[in-house]
């Protein structure tokens, strides 16, 4: 069963369980999707598995079922530079 992991694991944004924003890897590795997107590009950082959109567990399920309150936030690198076009040298 998915921990449904309350927060994103690289800025620490609050992930409810049907938060559409959620993403997962195949260990769970759970980010924001700004994170996913922006900062790795798609590719967990922590295992360098794809991330997917986490799956809403309804409502219904969620009183048997809860989901875990263990925040888990662990340093990552930050955004690539924008990489700035290069100029051959020597030029002026
Ligand atoms: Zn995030
Ligand atoms: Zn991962």
């Amino acid at each position: 069963m998915l921990e449904l992991r309350p927060n994103c694991e690289c800025c620490d944004a609050d992930l409810p369980p049907a938060s559409v924003a959620a993403r997962i890897c195949t260990f769970e590795h759970t980010f924001c999707a700004d994170c996913a997107d922006l900062r790795f590009e798609g590719a967990c950082p922590d295992c360098g598995g794809g991330l997917a959109p986490r799956p809403i567990r309804p409502e219904s399920q969620l009183h048997r079922f809860p989901a875990s309150l263990r925040r888990v936030v662990r340093a990552h690198r930050p955004p690539s530079p924008r990489r700035e076009p290069e100029r051959p040298t020597g030029w002026l």
